[in-house]
């Protein structure tokens, strides 16, 4: 069982990624406004995917899993 040190820091192992992989603020905080209203998140977890949304979001590469995808 892990202790409170060892869960990730999501903003810090995001701030690891290079910009040219990350989107843009604005899109970033889009993609999370509309997970905020999905049906499918919980505790901050995609259920669709299993994903932190927090993560999934940020990366250009990533959509929504959903079908149709909601971003
Ligand atoms: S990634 Fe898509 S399916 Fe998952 S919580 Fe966000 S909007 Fe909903």
């Amino acid at each position: 069982m892990k202790g409170q040190d060892d869960y990730v820091d999501l903003d810090s192992f995001i701030a690891r990624f290079g910009d040219e992989l990350k989107v843009e603020g604005d899109k970033y905080e889009s993609r999370l406004a509309i997970c905020k209203e999905c049906e499918h998140l919980v505790s901050g977890t995609c259920l669709k995917c299993g994903c932190y949304v927090e993560l999934r979001a940020a990366l250009k590469k990533n959509h929504c899993p959903n079908t149709p995808k909601k971003w």
